[in-house]
């Protein structure tokens, strides 16, 4: 299955850019910008990827990413993460990253792009990896500050194709955002949202609706709402479902416990993502093999999920 999986071509469209920074980069990072980090060693940092939920996964994140300073940083992280999903069969990704994680500590949105622009079009000439860049708004701060992000990156509109929505989801519906994304739907850019993670079936309705977004990230809780299925079917809007993050983060108890079967047979558009390999215990590959052994999944569905990506991908 694992050799039938990685020959298997795919796309991903669930990926934080900064979730793909594993403790050995992370620890050359910091010793390469003189940055101290809480732990002695890329052991003990390992063992503190035990998460209860959301929040306490974005903790160890965040304070992951300020390692990240120069061009180089954000082009390594990247070009490491082509190589890793390239040997799994990646073909094509569209990537998330955090633009405000970054400018609240100093760094200039252009340094952040152009890192990783850099990543981009050497993982096309060498690996044949195609790619494109997603603009995601942190939606535990203010649409005010969503707002100056987006000027920040309007100079630059042509090194990005959407605009999405991450970060702790509850309490933060996707309403909050309604300006900020309709700005950006007017320069032309796609929008998609992470809702239905942690959220209620509403945030999926808000995302739908009010953010007039093109495909949902997670959007597992729809399950909970019989017309909400029944919409995402009728419109056959993608669901970037992301299956050892769920359980990493304590959405489903085990891989056994997931919607992911259900919602196919249901007829709903969902794809194999990773969200935060580093972070989560695997990279596309991992998550469709764990999946397909998890869920007892056929040779054709899984081909199925493969296709999906590739029809839910914005190229
Ligand atoms: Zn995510």
């Amino acid at each position: 299955m694992r050799e039938f999986i990685e020959s298997l071509p795919k796309a991903e469209l669930h990926l934080h850019i900064e979730g793909t920074l594993e403790p050995g980069l992370m620890f050359e990072l910091a010793s390469r910008n003189g940055i101290a980090l809480r732990y002695p060693s890329v052991e003990a940092l390992r063992a503190a990827y035990q998460f209860s939920d959301l929040q306490s996964f974005l903790d160890i994140y965040y304070e992951g990413a300020g390692v990240l300073q120069k061009r180089e940083d954000f082009a390594d992280m990247a070009m490491a993460y082509f190589r890793k999903a390239s040997s799994q069969g990646l073909k094509h990704a569209e990537i998330f990253f955090d633009p405000q994680t970054h400018t609240s500590r100093g760094i200039k949105y252009e340094t952040v792009v152009r890192g990783l622009r850099e990543a981009q079009e050497r993982a096309k000439s060498e690996l044949g990896v195609t790619s494109a860049l997603i603009l995601c708004f942190l939606r535990h701060l203010s649409e005010d500050e969503a707002m100056l992000t987006l000027d920040e990156a309007l100079p630059f509109r042509d090194a990005i194709v959407a605009v999405g929505l991450d970060s702790s989801e509850r309490g933060h519906p996707p309403s909050k955002f309604a300006r900020v994304f309709e700005r950006a739907r007017a320069e032309g850019l796609l929008a998609v949202a992470h809702a239905g993670e942690e959220g209620p079936p509403e945030y999926i309705w808000e995302a739908l609706d009010i953010l007039k977004v093109r495909r949902i990230d997670h959007g597992v809780r729809c399950i909970e709402d019989p017309r909400l299925v029944q919409r995402l079917v009728d419109e056959q809007i993608p669901l970037t479902v992301c299956p050892l993050s769920n359980v990493k983060l304590r959405v489903f108890d085990t891989l056994r416990d997931h919607n992911l079967k259900r919602l196919l047979d249901l007829g709903v558009k969902v794809t194999i993502n990773s969200d935060d390999p580093a972070y989560f215990g695997g990279y596309i590959g991992e998550n469709y093999v764990a999946t397909a052994d998890a869920l007892a999944l056929t040779q054709a569905e899984i081909e199925t999920i493969a296709k999906n990506s590739f029809d839910a991908s914005f190229v």
